[in-house]
């Protein structure tokens, strides 16, 4: 049996485990309950982007998920992001992705909301990932200029506005290796495109990235 899951199994008998989205009592070994898995409706066809070798999304950003997504954001409810970064995980694992993969990494956060917010959720993801799929999870991308909200932007103001929004940091790490980015949600993935591209520049071989939601393609 894997350390963590004796671990559950001990604080099971004295709190027992509880879905973390909708506090249903679950097994101890599992991360979530079913009928709120079976909620989330598929992800949307994905976007080739540029610099992007494969992309993993859980489900759809819809009413569905959005409650999920805000759990995530809930700083009190851990158990969210664990159940969040296991999905990722088997969406990983149903595409037969997980073994190119050689080091993860995420998106980092803007400073100012940080601070306002207290941690960087996509990080939390990305670190419980990596526990899960025995994966080195390191800070490769460096915010080096605050940009403005992606959301007001059209597609054209959003990649202007990424130029150069990101530095890459622990170069050695991933020279020749093959990385994930972890994001929470995508939108238009030009944020992800931007920041896996920096990473190519690098000397990576191989730039994946996976999300938990993305958004219907506009078309
Ligand atoms: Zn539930």
């Amino acid at each position: 049996m894997r350390p963590y899951l004796l671990k559950r199994l001990i604080l099971d008998l004295f709190y027992p485990n509880r879905c973390p989205f909708c506090d249903s009592f679950i097994p101890f070994d599992e991360y979530y309950c079913t009928s709120c898995r079976n909620k989330l409706t598929p992800p949307p066809k994905y976007d080739e982007y540029e610099n992007i070798d494969f992309f993993t999304a859980v489900t759809e950003y819809n009413d569905q998920s959005r409650p999920i997504i805000s759990e995530m954001k809930n700083e009190s409810n851990g158990y969210a992001l664990s159940a969040a970064a296991f999905m990722i995980f088997q969406s990983l694992l149903s595409e037969q992705l997980l073994s190119r993969i050689d080091i993860i990494t995420y998106i980092p956060m803007r400073r100012r909301d940080i601070l306002r917010r207290g941690y960087n959720q996509t990080k939390l993801i990305a670190k419980e990932l990596g526990k899960i799929a025995d994966k080195p999870c390191r800070p490769l991308l460096k915010k080096i200029r605050n940009t403005s909200q992606q959301k007001t932007l059209g597609a054209r103001e959003r990649r202007e506005n990424l130029k150069d929004a990101f530095s890459v940091r622990n170069v050695k790490l991933f020279a020749g290796k093959s990385v994930l980015i972890i994001d929470d949600v995508c939108t238009t993935g030009s944020t992800l495109n931007e920041a896996a591209g920096k990473i190519k520049n690098s000397g990576a071989k191989l730039v994946g990235a996976s999300v938990f939601a993305k958004t219907p393609r506009i078309t």
